[in-house]
């Protein structure tokens, strides 16, 4: 896709309940004003903790479905759809740049991606491709397939990462009105390094304090890591919904280059 001349921003999203799709709150009107800020993107490539695995996969469809990968929530939930076009040629290109992601047709838009952007592009017209994460590799081989992808900023594809930077769903706490000391010492020294630029201490991620406890699987926390390798070495990130809900989730997101 070239020929566009602004580059994209980088935008990580802490996505929390799925169902902040539908809700107006603090966390979901700031996304919405990131959107109203950032130039609007020619493509949308999602990094969705809730499309991870082995091996690396892009979905090609021209008609993404929306998935709803989740239960128990009210039916205008589950009835919800984000019916934004695929982008084939976007998947073809994802796949020049990262050449083991391999094509499928058997995915669409998870609820890490739709729930985000049917808040900040409501209107649901910005192609949107998923690529699956890669879990089994070290956090620096996956900042490094960010770095893969960043051509893409320079042709007008927003690489929009979702997940949360500390996610706990055995330890969430209904009546949590503070985070848990080690979701917040984990969050606070994630932020510091990011802030930093300092990539090293992000890839080794699971020796900061609360690591184990913040990140007992890994999903939620990668999608960060692939928008780090995308990421110009003198560009400034800047912190957003630094905040925490139920004790064990953070909801801090990133805006990186803007
Ligand atoms: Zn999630």
């Amino acid at each position: 896709m070239p020929g566009s001349a602004v580059r994209m921003p980088l935008l990580f999203v802490g996505h929390g309940s799925p169902m902040n799709a539908l809700e107006a709150n603090i966390y979901t009107r700031t996304w919405a004003a990131l959107a109203a800020r950032m130039p609007r993107p020619r493509a949308i490539l999602c990094l969705s903790a809730h499309f991870a695995g082995e091996d690396s996969r892009v979905v090609a469809a021209d008609s993404p479905r929306t998935i709803h990968d989740f239960y128990g929530f009210p039916r205008a939930l589950h009835e919800a759809s984000y019916p934004a076009p695929g982008s084939p040629e976007l998947a073809r290109r994802v796949q020049a740049l990262l050449p083991q992601a391999r094509p499928t047709q058997d995915w669409g838009l998870d609820h890490g991606a739709w729930s985000v952007l049917m808040r900040m592009y409501p209107a649901a017209d910005i192609p949107v491709v998923q690529l699956s994460l890669e879990l089994s590799l070290t956090g620096a081989q996956q900042m490094a397939l960010g770095t893969q992808l960043r051509p893409l900023r320079e042709e007008g594809v927003l690489i929009l990462g979702s997940g949360n930077v500390v996610h706990n769903l055995r330890l969430i706490n209904g009546a949590a009105t503070v985070p848990y000391p080690w979701a917040q010492a984990f969050d606070t020294a994630v932020h510091d390094a990011v802030m930093a630029g300092d990539s090293k201490t992000l890839a080794n991620y699971m020796a900061l304090p609360g690591a184990g406890l913040a990140v007992p699987t890994t999903e939620h926390f990668v999608p960060l890591l692939y928008v780090l390798g995308a990421t110009h070495p003198d560009e400034k990130a800047e912190a957003f919904n630094r905040a925490y809900v139920l004790g064990s989730l953070s909801m801090t997101g990133y805006l990186i280059g803007a």
